[in-house]
C-alpha cells in the first residue's frame, strides 16, 4: 500500500486549485459563512454573490468538472472516483459553491448504474449540460428513517402514471426543475418490491409546494403535495418495482457527495488560528488543557473522515458498493459537524454568541450559526442512529433489530 496520490492525481489536484483561484474571487472562502455538514447556513456575504455563482457554474460546466467520473459516451470526463474525491475535497476546502449537487452528484450517477440505455440517453446529457436541477422526494410524514413505509402511489393509466400523496423536508423543491421521486407502484406487493423511481417535472399540474422555515430562519425545505399528478410512463427510471434497491445506490452517492471533508479541515484551521491569538483571563488559549484536547480530538476525527473519503472512492472505482463505508463517512463527518460547533461555542465562551462581525467577534461569527445549523447534519440523508444500524447490520453481520 502506498499512501499518496499518483502523479496524475497530484497534477489534477494542482489543476483544481489553479481553477478555483481563477474562478472565484480571492476572498471568497473568507466571505463564505456556511458550516460543513449543515444544510441551512449557506450564505455568502456580498451583493455580487449571485453573479459570482453564475460565472463559477458556467466555468465549471465548460471545464466538464460537473461530470468528472461519468463515462465519456454520456458527456463525462471518465476520471476515477478518487479524482472525483480529490475535486470534492479541494472545492470544499476552498468553500466553492456546490453546483447541481443533487442532479449531478446523486441522481445522474444512480441512473448511470441502474438505468436502461434509453433512460441514460434521455436524462444524462441534460444533467451534464446543467439544463435541469432536481430535488429529492423520499421522506413523507410517516416515512423517514423507514422509507419502506412510504404511502405516495403512482398507478399506471395507459402511457402515464397518476401520482397521489405527500413528500416532506423536500430541500430546494421550490427552485428545482424535477423531483427524483420514489413512490409505490404496486401497493399490494411485498414492501421491498413495490416502489419505483420517477423524474417528475416540478411544475406539473397537481403539485402544490408549501415552504418550511428552518432553525436559522431560512427557506430551505418544503412540504410537497401530489394530487392526481400525471407523469409519462417513460419518466420511470430504473426497473419498475425495484425502486428500494435503486434507493440504496442513490443513498450511497448522497452520503459521499454531501460530506466535503475539506470544509471540515478549513474550519479546524480557522479555529486553531483564532485560538492562537486569543487569551482567557490573561492565559493564552493554546495553553489551556481542555482547549488543546478538544482540538486534538477534532483533528483526529477529521483524519478518519479523510481516510473514509479515499476508501469509499477506491471502492467505487472497483465497482464495489461502499454501503458500510459511506455510512461510516457520513456518521464521522456529521458528528464532527456538531463537535466542532460545540467546541467553538465552549472555547470562546460568551464571545461565541456574537454573530455580527465586530472587533470582539471570534471566528467571523461562524460559531452561533454553526451551532444551530449542525443539527441538520446528523438528521438529513439518514440520521446517525440509522448509519450506526447500517454499520451494525451490513458491516458486522448483527441482526437488523
Ligand atoms: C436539513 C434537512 C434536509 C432534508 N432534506 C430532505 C430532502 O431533500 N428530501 C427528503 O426526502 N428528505 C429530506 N430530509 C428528511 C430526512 O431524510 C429525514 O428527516 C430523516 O431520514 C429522518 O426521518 P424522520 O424525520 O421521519 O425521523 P424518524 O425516522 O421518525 O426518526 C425519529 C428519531 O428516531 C430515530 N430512529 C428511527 N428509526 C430508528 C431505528 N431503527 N433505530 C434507532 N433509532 C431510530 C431517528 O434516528 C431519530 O432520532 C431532510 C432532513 C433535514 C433535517
Amino acid at each position: 500500500m502506498e499512501f499518496k496520490f499518483n502523479p496524475r492525481e497530484e497534477a489534477f489536484r494542482q489543476e483544481v486549485e489553479t481553477f478555483l483561484k481563477d474562478a472565484l474571487p480571492p476572498d471568497w472562502a473568507e466571505k463564505d459563512i456556511s458550516w460543513p455538514g449543515g444544510y441551512g447556513s449557506g450564505g455568502f456575504r456580498g451583493d455580487d454573490t449571485l453573479e459570482i455563482l453564475a460565472r463559477y457554474r458556467k466555468k465549471l460546466i465548460e471545464k466538464g468538472w460537473n461530470t468528472i467520473s461519468w463515462p465519456k459516451e454520456y458527456g463525462g470526463r471518465e476520471y476515477t472516483y478518487i479524482e472525483q474525491a480529490i475535486f470534492d475535497e479541494r472545492t470544499s476546502y476552498y468553500r466553492a459553491p456546490n453546483i447541481d449537487v443533487i442532479a449531478g452528484g446523486m441522481v445522474a450517477p444512480t441512473i448511470l448504474r441502474v438505468g436502461t440505455e434509453a433512460q441514460k440517453k434521455k436524462w444524462i446529457p441534460r444533467i451534464a449540460a446543467g439544463e435541469i436541477s432536481m430535488w429529492l422526494g423520499y421522506s413523507e410524514p410517516n416515512a423517514g428513517s423507514d422509507l419502506a413505509s412510504i404511502q405516495t402511489t403512482a398507478i399506471q393509466d395507459g402511457d402515464e402514471y397518476v401520482i397521489n400523496g405527500q413528500k416532506v423536508w423536500s430541500s430546494l423543491a421550490h427552485i428545482s426543475d424535477y423531483a427524483w421521486l420514489i413512490v409505490r407502484t404496486d401497493p399490494s406487493a411485498p414492501r421491498h418490491k413495490s416502489a419505483s423511481f420517477f423524474l417528475v417535472e416540478t411544475k406539473s399540474p397537481g403539485i402544490t409546494i408549501r415552504p418550511l422555515q428552518n432553525i436559522l430562519g431560512n427557506y430551505h425545505y418544503n412540504e410537497v403535495f401530489f394530487d392526481n399528478v400525471r407523469v409519462p410512463a417513460e419518466n420511470l427510471v430504473g426497473e419498475k418495482n425495484m425502486g428500494f434497491y435503486h434507493l440504496m445506490t442513490a443513498l450511497d452517492f448522497e452520503r459521499v457527495v454531501l460530506v466535503g471533508i475539506g470544509g471540515f479541515k478549513r474550519i479546524l484551521e480557522e479555529l486553531v488560528a483564532q485560538v492562537k491569538k486569543t487569551e482567557r483571563d490573561g492565559l493564552p488559549l493554546p495553553n489551556i488543557q481542555s482547549v488543546r484536547l478538544k482540538l486534538a480530538r477534532i483533528a483526529t476525527e477529521i483524519e478518519a473522515g479523510y481516510l473514509l473519503t479515499w476508501r469509499t472512492a477506491e471502492m467505487l472505482d472497483k465497482g464495489l458498493s461502499p454501503s458500510v463505508e459511506s455510512s461510516a463517512l457520513k456518521l464521522v463527518a456529521t458528528e464532527l459537524s456538531r463537535k466542532m460547533a460545540e467546541a467553538a461555542m465552549d472555547i470562546f465562551g460568551p464571545y461565541s454568541l456574537i454573530e455580527e462581525e465586530t472587533a470582539f467577534t471570534p471566528f467571523r461569527g461562524m460559531a452561533p450559526r454553526g451551532y444551530l445549523d449542525c443539527i441538520s447534519a446528523t438528521i438529513g440523508a439518514g440520521t446517525s442512529e440509522i448509519q450506526r444500524n447500517i454499520i451494525a447490520y451490513r458491516g458486522l453481520g448483527l441482526p437488523r433489530k
